[in-house]
């Protein structure tokens, strides 16, 4: 069939939007129409060459939508059902797996990575008839979808499809590094760094787990009224103050738990000063695949200080998305405040320079037809 999709061909120039051939469905896929798909800041670091993929391919991983057709051995979704679609797709049979993190799937890393289907071909053909990748199983921005059926995460109707959408990244990403990766008790002072997509989720969940204080530090001015709406109590902006001695004298000389939502190693070297003895510095940014940090080593023992990385927030993507979005449905996630915008596929552009220049305060959300 015929779709729709923004193709990154080449880092650093613009998507382009084409009409690609996608293939009917394989052994145990299904195909979604999409209804709405996030811009992370990860497609950003993807068009940007600060994560090497193969290309040409089509961009996105937040995506949601509405299954239009199943392959042969289908079991876990159904035609109109309404699925998340999940950017890693765990084997279930791999070590990691069978120690419960199937969210660092080693079994199916490699074609997560090379952008294909888990047979290890594409389903998508450009005008030329030449192979088009897939981004993280799902590719967001196209129209249609073919998406391995351990991808689908079928919920509920009544749970707005935009942020189903959400529930594919920055949510669950946000809520399990507070919850599964650091473990934030009631009453730890906590910072963030970053208040994108990811950033806002960790705030929000931080307060929802009675974190006291909860700093949020962004280098945008602006976003101090959508912090305290997530529930900050302070808010420092680090493009004029330093936040570490304002951390220190609002905490017991430094905060408990530290989250750094950027992917800067800069942002991860001010993080760790303002870090409490026995505090655990929780990195949740991607950055660049050639970044580097110094810090002083000799401290980590002696102040007992943990430097924690964290993939998806460690979740179970089939247990614990129906989890957040049964949650997300008492209004307490304030997913209406997260979700800043919608745009066309046609605007994708624009977008991802506004991204850039960090001009975009939430999420932003592609509507299809
Ligand atoms: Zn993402
Ligand atoms: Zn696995």
């Amino acid at each position: 069939m015929k779709i729709k999709a923004a193709v990154l061909r080449e880092v650093n120039k613009p998507y382009s939007i084409e009409e690609l051939e996608l293939a009917p469905p394989q052994e145990r896929e299904v195909l979604v129409k999409y209804a709405y798909t996030g811009y992370c800041h990860s497609d950003l670091s993807i068009q940007q060459g600060g994560i090497i993929e193969g290309l040409p391919k089509v961009a996105g991983h937040e995506c949601a939508g509405v299954v239009e057709a199943v392959g042969p051995g289908v079991t876990k979704a159904k035609v109109g059902d309404h699925v998340v679609c999940t950017w890693m797709v765990p084997c279930g049979e791999c070590y990691t797996c069978r120690e419960g993190l199937g969210n660092v799937c080693m079994g199916n890393f490699e074609t997560f990575a090379a952008g294909t289907m888990l047979d290890g071909t594409t389903r998508l053909t450009d005008k030329d008839g030449k192979p088009v990748l897939h981004n993280s199983f799902v590719s967001g921005f196209s129209s249609y979808s073919v998406v391995p059926e351990d991808g689908v995460i079928p919920v509920r109707k009544d749970f707005p499809l935009e942020y189903a959408a959400l529930m594919a990244c920055c949510i669950p990403t946000g809520w399990g590094t507070v919850t599964n990766i650091a473990q934030v008790k009631p009453g730890d002072s906590v910072a963030i760094w970053g208040l994108g997509g990811v950033g806002l989720n960790i705030l929000r969940a931080a307060k929802m787990r009675q974190a006291n204080p909860i700093i949020a530090v962004d280098i945008e001015p602006d976003r101090e009224e959508i912090a305290r709406e997530f529930g900050a109590t302070h808010f420092v902006c680090n493009a004029d103050k330093d936040p570490v001695p304002i951390i220190k004298s609002l905490t017991r000389d430094g905060a408990d738990v530290i989250f750094e939502a950027i992917g800067d190693p800069g942002a991860i070297v001010q993080a760790w000063w303002a870090l409490a003895t026995a505090g655990k510095l929780v990195i949740a940014g991607v950055m660049r695949h050639d970044a580097a940090a110094v810090l002083p080593l000799q401290l980590l023992p002696f102040h007992q200080k943990s430097i924690l990385g964290g993939l998806y927030g460690s979740i179970s993507t089939h247990n614990d998305i129906p989890k957040l979005v049964d949650l997300a449905m008492t209004g307490e996630m304030k997913l209406d405040k997260l979700v800043a915008g919608k745009f066309k596929v046609e605007g994708i552009n624009e977008i991802a320079e506004r991204m850039a220049k960090r001009q975009l305060t939430g999420r932003w959300v592609c509507e299809w037809d």
